[in-house]
């Protein structure tokens, strides 16, 4: 009955979102082609849309004003932050859960699962394994439970840090976790996390009541409403929002994140670092009510809406999705994708090519290897890019830094991402990925201008091919 004792919300401890209000704005809405142009104009002068504006957005039916919703997405994402994607990868530290979700595996009631909490071999184990293919970044998810509290997970977080592996070691660690109260992020914090995820899951109330029962921890939507908001007020500075696309009516969720990115940045100047947007996946001992699923184009239509509304924001697309998806809904603002992904408990070490339902949270659509997707990305035009450097330069919010500050993206994002590609390319690439690989450093350096910068680049770039040098960052 956690759900009823007096939990200290945060600061500004009022619920923000209103359902008959945001239903009413989008029932109002009549959108015309000039005034979907004016909020595409606003939206590419890289302003934040308004509420308001983003349901204009969600119920523009018209075939080419949404074609234009989608040209304006591409353009902003290739004007503002280029081809890069940031990879990581999820590690599932434990499915112990105190909660009932009715779409998750892991909640109590579901006692097929097996459950399983990391033994800290385990954990560096399995970072090893994670480090040996290459990767760098990754987001530790954990269940809700009283053994995973924030000394659990500052420690963990702490033992990730130090396994090294070769030349590998993890450099950025991301959280998805329970909302915590301010002394429990506090405690994270001097672990030194990246971004601290929450997802709202639904932003509807009565949808929110119906999936997570009252007489659980997560069945008090007020507490998770503000779980970001505490954080902020414990010092974190980097967060994470999210819904579950598939528990309610997709237009409603999109203006529920947009709320909640305006209440984030009007009350503590610093907007959700990430937005995230799974959709609900098959998942054992979970029914799934289809009257809310998203189709593709709808996806499509959410992944470019939030891209023009929450302009500063980076978008995590993730391997729920088949690599199809993946691959065609990349162009429209996406930043951030999870490859090599495996999220059966102990999965990167003890499973093989197939999934097993009973020890995972949902079932993923894309099991490809971190080389297969660096090799697509990278054939696809894009360049893939492992970088950390804001983070541990102190510089907090990677993607609101190449949103907001002119010629960041020039000076640091894309020479970081060539060096931490390099690094791949020596130490992790299959040949084949290699070649690919060779071609676009070489194409990407042949865009810069000659003079001193890219002389020490080229020369930081050479270092790393004699491998004298890793972890070189601007
Ligand atoms: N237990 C924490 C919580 O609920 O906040 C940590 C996150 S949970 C392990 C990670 C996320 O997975 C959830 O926030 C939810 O959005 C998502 N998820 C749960 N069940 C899912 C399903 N069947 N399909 C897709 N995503 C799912
Ligand atoms: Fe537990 Fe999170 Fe799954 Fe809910 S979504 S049952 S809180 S792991």
């Amino acid at each position: 009955m956690c759900g009823m004792t007096a939990k200290k919300l945060s600061s500004k401890d009022y619920d923000f979102i209103n359902d008959d209000h945001l239903l009413g704005m989008l029932l109002r809405q009549r959108p015309d082609a000039v005034r979907i142009r004016e909020i595409i104009a606003k939206s590419l002068a890289k302003e934040p849309l308004t509420v308001e504006e983003t349901a204009a957005l969600v119920m523009t039916e018209q075939p080419e004003l949404v074609e234009e919703i989608f040209a304006a997405a591409r353009h902003l994402k290739q004007q503002v932050y280029g081809n890069r994607i940031v990879l990581f990868a999820p590690l599932y530290i434990g499915n112990n859960c105190v909660n009932d979700c009715t779409y998750c595996s892991f909640k109590r009631s579901n006692k097929e699962m097996q459950r399983r909490t990391l033994t800290p071999h385990e954990v560096r184990e399995q970072v090893v394994a994670l480090e040996n293919k290459g990767h760098k970044r990754l987001i530790l998810v954990f269940g809700e439970d009283r053994r995973y509290d924030p000394r659990f997970i500052a420690d963990t977080v702490r033992a990730v840090y130090a396994t090294r592996s070769g030349r590998g070691e993890i450099r950025r660690v991301n959280i998805n976790a329970a909302p915590l109260d301010h002394e429990g992020y506090a405690t994270i914090k001097e672990a030194g996390i990246g971004t601290y995820q929450i997802f709202q899951e639904t932003y509807h109330h009565r949808t929110y009541a119906q999936v997570h029962p009252a007489n659980t921890r997560k069945g008090d939507y007020l507490y998770r409403l503000h779980g970001l908001s505490r954080a902020f007020e414990a010092g974190l500075d980097d967060v994470g929002l999210g819904v579950l696309f598939g528990l309610y009516d997709w237009r409603f969720e999109v203006l529920g994140l947009v709320s909640h990115a305006l209440h984030l940045q009007h009350h503590y100047g610093v907007g959700p670092h990430t937005i995230s947007f799974p959709r609900l996946r098959p998942a054992h001992g979970v029914e799934v009510d289809p009257r809310h699923l998203v189709d593709d184009f709808d996806f499509k239509r959410i992944i470019a809406i939030l891209r023009l509304a929450v302009p500063y924001a980076g978008l995590i697309l993730t391997a729920r999705e088949n690599p199809e998806v993946r691959r065609a809904l990349m162009a429209f603002g996406v930043s951030q994708i999870d490859a090599g992904s495996r999220i059966e408990l102990g999965g990167y070490t003890e499973v093989g090519d197939a999934q097993v339902m009973e020890r995972e949270q949902f079932c993923l659509g894309d099991i490809r290897s971190l080389d297969e997707v660096m090799a697509e990305l990278m054939e696809d035009g894009y360049l893939p890019s492992f970088c950390t450097s804001c983070y541990r330069s102190g510089r907090t919010g990677e993607h609101f830094m190449e949103f907001s500050i002119p010629g960041f993206i020039k000076e640091f994002c894309t020479p970081n991402a060539l060096l931490t590609l390099q690094e791949y390319l020596e130490d992790y690439a299959s040949p084949g990925t290699r070649t690919v690989g060779e071609a676009l450093v070489a194409q990407e350096l042949g865009k810069l201008e000659d003079g001193d910068f890219k002389k020490t680049l080229c020369g930081r770039l050479a270092d790393i091919r004699k491998k004298k040098s890793r972890d070189s960052y601007f």
